[in-house]
């Protein structure tokens, strides 16, 4: 099967490595990426109609309505199949929205225990100077607390911390729990754990695609 022929979705807790997995499939096999969080950002800065009603409920502080959400998705939708839908559905309702305008084949689930999620996202730091990551265990500076390419100081973002992780491994539990039942017969459900390469094999295995 190729890229052209199916549309996907991308579930996966923080730190399961959704972006990494997504990016590389779209890049091989030229799926249409359709992240939600950059095509707002698109349309606001483009100044479209859209973008400027959805700027108007976030500068309320409110959350932009599905049903903008969707009409900006359109917009995006030039053809039939081959999107990598990233970031959207988060919720059942717009799950259900999602179905009114096109025809999700399949939905990939990378599922890793929260024990792993923790380890990953909690020794991330980061260079104040250059910005380079590092991890305390999987990629340590050789400089200690000091970036070992710049020499600025490294420190961990505050979402990377324990308390903040299980919080939005809390909420994105309750919110993707529902979404999996909904999407039962087309789930491909998969342990992310591992590296990158084998995660990206059993995912083009899972959706039969081959190079
Ligand atoms: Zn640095």
């Amino acid at each position: 099967m190729s890229g052209k022929s199916i549309n996907l979705v991308f579930l996966g807790a923080p730190g399961a490595g959704k972006g990494t997995q997504t990016k590389r499939l779209i890049k091989n096999f030229h799926f249409t990426h359709l992240s939600t969080g950059d095509l707002l950002r698109k349309l606001i800065v483009e100044k479209h109609p859209l973008g400027i009603k959805a700027k108007s409920f976030m500068d309320e502080g409110s959350l932009v309505p599905d049903s903008l959400i969707i009409d900006m998705i359109k917009t995006q939708m030039t053809k039939k199949k081959g999107y990598v839908f990233d970031g959207f559905p988060r919720t059942l309702a717009q799950a259900e929205a999602l179905d009114q305008i096109t025809n999700i084949d399949k939905v990939v689930f990378l599922d890793i225990p929260q024990k792993e999620v923790i380890r990953r996202l909690t020794g991330r730091r980061i260079c104040r100077k250059c910005g380079f990551e590092y991890h305390v265990e999987f990629l340590p500076s050789k400089k200690g607390k000091v970036c070992e390419k710049c020499g600025g100081n490294l420190y961990q973002r505050d979402d990377d911390k324990e308390g903040v992780i299980k919080k939005r491994l809390s909420v994105f539990t309750s919110l993707t729990t529902p979404l999996i039942q909904y999407y039962e017969n087309k789930l491909l459900r998969m342990q992310a754990i591992g590296t990158v390469e084998e995660i990206y094999k059993k995912i083009t295995e899972g959706l039969n695609l081959s190079s």
